[in-house]
């Protein structure tokens, strides 16, 4: 597979000698939330229709082979936004919703990929999820976002006006379903519900982002929620999928359907806007889909999983008369390099201090570099009380190397022949087994303790079970009046 790179060698040698700054690209990041690998029609989905998606493909390059760096939510949007594995920075627990809490939320010494770009003069959004904190000093508006519409924490209900009282909400927020009930936020203040459906609600707010006029390239980082849980979807979207029997896949079809139609409004604003050209756009998901409604098309397991289901994604970037339309890449790369490859784009250095573990896939993508974009992909997920819930997993090539359970035994696959990872061939070849498990554990030795966990053994200090409600309902709502 080659990809043909029409521009950007021109176009690196502008940037280096610091002009033409308005030739750099928009960057359009629209991440989907718990999209299965096979759940959009350019994977070969037979039961949901996504022709924005599979348009977006057609005219781009479909990656095959693309993992987010951990198999669910928080973890995997902290490796996102930083292009490090979040191990390296204790960001390995999904981050509970402490507005009275400063430092539970993407590590503090890190530097965002929003921060780059804001330096570097792009003009940064985000719309939608976050989940990387909820404090002041966790807000995107504090990690390089010039703007924020959307809610602090992991998910959200989906008709903000089915609202109930904000007493009933503080008062139950031990139950993480009324934690999705908390107000939406335009910029740092909280907003009254609005009417709609929340997946539409993102995208008009994505449309009229991309339409502002602006002297100054920008970064879009389009969050949606969809399809995470809660499962709920508008009527005229259900009824286009009648025919899947399944209740809870119906529901997800029709959630997934209405994000596709949300990426078509957002593709046609930047086309009648005159960006469809100018503007690179990445698709993905922040993990694998959740079992059972999901599909994870050939591969074993769901959300979470140290198989591939679990952290492999569907994942397309497209950027006309740059990259080559309708290609496929099927080497292994990481959402890790995200990060590098816009940084590159936009012309910036990473801070030395902190190493990138991401590296820019243009090359690879264009052809002017073979191989791998990486020689290993690591997985952990990291469990303190729990070690069933655990698990470790690494990709050299076409090995797979796969610990199910923190304390049970390593596996090893081969994905070549194998990418169900069905036929464990650790007593086969016990010397690459073993070299494997050596690899693996040499990255696992750099990682730092998580600084929240479900107990204070194993976390550094604070559980969060005893997270003082009162507190955070304080720090919330003195946020809004000091606005
Ligand atoms: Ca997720």
């Amino acid at each position: 597979m080659k990809i043909k790179w029409v521009q950007i060698a021109c176009l690196s040698g502008l940037l280096a000698s610091g002009a033409a700054v308005n030739e750099r690209p928009n960057l359009l990041l629209i991440l989907a939330d718990d999209l299965g690998w096979g759940d959009v029609g350019f994977n070969g989905c037979g039961d949901i229709s996504t022709p924005a998606l599979d348009s977006l493909a057609a005219s781009g390059v479909r990656c095959t082979a693309a993992y987010a760096s951990h198999g669910y939510c928080g973890p995997s949007r902290a490796g996102l936004m930083t292009g490090r594995w979040q191990q390296r920075f204790g960001n390995v627990i999904n981050p509970p919703f402490a507005p009275a809490h400063d430092n539970v939320g993407l590590a503090r010494g890190e530097k965002t990929l929003a921060e780059y770009l804001q330096d570097a003069g792009y003009t940064t959004g985000l719309v939608g999820k976050w989940h990387l904190g909820a404090a002041e000093p966790m807000h995107p508006m504090s990690r390089g976002f010039d703007s924020f519409f959307g809610f602090l924490g992991g998910g959200r209900d989906y008709f903000p006006e089915d609202f109930p009282p904000q007493d009933k909400v503080w008062s139950n927020l031990n139950d993480v379903w009324y934690f999705y009930k908390l107000p939406l936020h335009r910029g740092r203040q909280p907003i009254p519900p609005p009417q709609g459906y929340l997946t539409d609600i993102l995208t008009e707010e994505a449309v009229r982002f991309v339409s502002r006029k602006r002297d100054e390239p920008f970064f879009l980082f389009l969050s949606y929620n969809a399809p995470h849980t809660p499962l709920s979807a508008k009527e005229e979207d259900l009824a286009k999928y009648s025919h899947i029997e399944d209740e809870q896949r119906r529901t997800y079809a029709a959630m997934i359907d209405c994000m596709d139609q949300g990426v078509g409004r957002v593709m046609k604003a930047l086309n009648e806007n005159g960006l469809h050209d100018n503007t690179l756009v990445i698709f993905a998901s922040d993990n694998g889909g959740r079992l059972p409604w999901s599909n994870n098309g050939p591969f074993s397991g769901g959300k979470g999983a140290a198989y591939e289901g679990g952290f492999r994604v569907p994942c397309i970037l497209r950027w006309p008369g740059r990259l080559e339309a309708g290609q496929d890449f099927v080497r292994p790369l990481s959402l890790l390099d995200i990060m590098p490859t816009l940084m590159h784009l936009a012309g910036i250095e990473a801070d030395p201090d902190r190493p990138l573990d991401g590296v820019n896939l243009l090359p690879f993508l264009n052809g002017e570099q073979t191989g791998d974009p990486h020689e290993r992909i690591y997985a952990k997920r990291y469990y303190n009380t729990n070690p069933d819930v655990g698990n470790r997993a690494m990709r050299q090539g076409d090995w797979k190397l796969v610990q199910n359970k923190f304390d049970g035994p390593f596996a090893l696959f081969n994905l070549g022949t194998d990418p169900g990872e069905k036929n464990d061939l650790r007593s086969v070849f016990p010397e690459k087994m073993a070299q494997m498990e050596r690899d693996y554990r040499k990255w696992e030795s750099m990682h730092v303790p998580p600084p929240w966990g479900w107990s204070e053994e194993g976390a550094n200090g604070m559980d969060v079970r005893k997270i003082d409600i009162s507190a955070a309902r304080r720090a919330f709502e003195g946020s809004k009046q000091a606005e």
